[in-house]
């Protein structure tokens, strides 16, 4: 793995809720890999770096939003492979540009803008060759890692997590993560995703074209709190709660919609007296700093 992975913890979260219920709950800290950069992105990376140095190309284009995790995560990577990255980014440049989007200037990547409009047809072929002809010698990244290459690479994170777990979950997206998880579960380990966008009917379509695992995968599908990157005073009452009681910070586009829908599903009977359970920190704190000051504790 080309970045450093020592520091991923598994951490206990513990209470006397828990004790009461038999259930033991714990975060695998990917977070942990870099303050800012999600640790499943970089994971997704993984097959996508190994190429372009096999193939000798000089880096990365990807896509993404101003707030991108992906966009940061594959500046990153690239940055510290020694490669090249180039990120397309949604819309018009902004008068003032997002603090992700700085970031990955700082690391190097090259951005470039594109209408909407331009943006919806980011995948056509025809579009790529006219618009990309400069970098020929480049690797396409779809937005987000959402490849079978990227499920392959977060397979790996299987690697890190105690054969005992009963229960994984993480967050989902477009749905990468999770391809990957399922890809390298074990057989008596149940695989929960807590989708982060509202209505997501495609699910199992995306886990058909990402990953030939058939392994069972289960959703709890009512924590998106209204959509993509919407949030509540509940969903940020109860990140601020995790962070009081165990020292826990989350995002609120992804782990804290996670959270919440682990603790909340825990209430409700949804896991089984004795289960073993293991939350997927997979970062993204980054995407807080579109918060409006005051509204976290941390
Ligand atoms: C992108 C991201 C996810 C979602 O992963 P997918 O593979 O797109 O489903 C979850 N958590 C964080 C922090 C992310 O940045």
């Amino acid at each position: 793995m080309l970045f450093d992975t020592s520091n991923i913890s598994i951490d206990t979260i513990s209470n006397d809720y828990l004790i009461k219920k038999k259930i033991s709950l714990s975060v695998l800290r990917l977070d942990k890999i870099h303050p800012i950069v999600s640790g499943n992105k970089l994971f997704k990376l993984h097959y996508f770096l190994e190429e372009v140095k096999t193939l000798s190309l000089e880096g990365i284009i990807t896509f993404g939003g101003a707030y991108s995790n992906h966009l940061v995560a594959t500046a990153y990577a690239c940055k510290i492979a020694g490669f090249k990255s180039v990120g397309f980014v949604r819309g018009e440049k902004p008068a003032k540009l997002s603090p992700t989007l700085i970031t990955c200037m700082e690391y190097g990547m090259q951005l470039y803008y594109l209408t909407r409009a331009d943006y919806e047809i980011k995948d056509d072929i025809e579009f790529l060759e006219k618009r990309l002809p400069l970098f020929k010698n480049f690797m396409i990244v779809p937005e987000g890692g959402y490849h079978p290459k990227g499920a392959a690479g977060a397979a790996l994170i299987n690697n890190l997590i105690d054969e005992n777990c009963t229960h994984i979950c993480t967050a989902l997206g477009t749905a990468t993560t999770i391809a990957g998880l399922l890809a390298g579960a074990k057989n008596n380990q149940q695989i929960i995703g807590i989708p982060v966008l509202k209505g997501m009917t495609d699910i199992s379509e995306r886990i058909k074209y990402l990953t030939t695992s058939t392994h069972h995968f289960q959703l709890l599908d009512e924590y998106h709190f209204g959509g993509y990157a919407k949030k509540t005073n509940e969903l940020i009452g109860f990140m601020n709660q995790l962070y009081q009681q165990h020292g826990l910070q989350t995002d609120f586009v992804y782990t804290g919609k996670m959270m919440f829908g682990v603790f909340d599903a825990i209430e409700k009977g949804y896991f089984p007296t004795g289960s073993n359970i293991t939350c997927l920190h997979t970062g993204g704190l980054q995407g807080n700093v579109s918060l409006s000051l005051g509204t976290l504790i941390f």
